[in-house]
């Protein structure tokens, strides 16, 4: 295994250290709007500048927090694991770049890049965006919208995501409730696959059964001593 593939998938609760509100935290963005209003495109085609405005806030968010010592851990993993180490996160905030990690694969876009919902081009962006916005290859007006797959589209990288899930040794989820398909669905995959699964959480994920082994606890601490732990216990 010391040398084998390890695949981890993050979700919201590696980042709630650095201080952006996972899905459901109590008091967070996700309880003041409704999902279907601001995270669909159904949603956006109702009330665009809803939409804007709501990703505007978790842009600034973003640009505030800084990295923690489980985004700091993965990187090191990805340094000095004598394997191969594929990240894919669900997360749309850049705390993994932040954080040392390199060739993250972003499942469900990137709140620090823009797409025209009339020609698809991607670029990045950085500030607010607004109504009037014009897209910088095609120039159309009122297309520019947040680079994220919203509930009802098609997550980013699927079939690379699947082909490194079946190449796998060891399967880690951290921090992700196992709720938002197809990523919940990755855990049964890899097992079935062979590897062997690994859930880092605060408490057991809606898929926990699935799982050979639990870490609970925050993040800052269950992933920097299991990354000690699989380098060979060195701090
Ligand atoms: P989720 O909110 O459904 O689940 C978060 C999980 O993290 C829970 O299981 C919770 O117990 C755990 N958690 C909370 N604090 C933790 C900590 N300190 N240490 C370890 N675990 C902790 O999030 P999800 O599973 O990622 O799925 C929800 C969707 O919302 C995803 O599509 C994701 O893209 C999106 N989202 C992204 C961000 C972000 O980019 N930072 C934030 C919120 C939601």
């Amino acid at each position: 295994m010391r040398e084998g593939h390890i695949v981890i998938l993050t979700g919201a609760g590696v980042s709630a250290e650095s201080g952006l509100g996972t899905f459901r935290d109590v008091g967070g963005l996700w309880t003041k709007y409704d999902f279907a209003d601001v995270a669909t495109p159904e949603g956006y085609a109702r009330d665009p500048g809803l939409v804007l405005d709501f990703y505007n806030a978790r842009r600034a968010n973003c640009r505030g927090a800084e990295p923690n010592a489980a985004h700091a851990a993965i990187a090191r993993l990805q340094r000095e694991y004598q394997g191969r180490v594929t990240l894919v996160t669900q997360n749309i905030d850049d705390l993994h770049e932040r954080g040392g990690s390199s060739g993250v694969i972003h499942m469900h876009g990137q709140i620090l890049r823009a797409l025209c919902a009339a020609c698809g081009h991607q670029w990045g962006w950085a500030g607010a965006m607004a109504l009037d916005d014009h897209c910088h290859s095609c120039a159309a007006v009122g297309t520019v919208r947040p680079d994220v797959v919203w509930f009802g589209e098609m997550p980013y990288h699927m079939e690379e995501i699947w082909a490194r899930i079946a190449d796998s040794d060891l399967f880690a989820a951290i921090g992700t409730s196992g709720s938002v398909y197809p990523a919940a669905g990755f855990v049964a995959d890899a097992r079935h696959r062979g590897a062997r699964t690994l859930e880092i959480n605060l408490e057991p994920s809606e898929n926990a059964a699935v799982f050979d082994q639990r870490l609970l606890g925050p993040a800052s601490e269950t992933v920097p001593d299991w990354v000690a732990g699989l380098l060979g216990g060195s701090g």
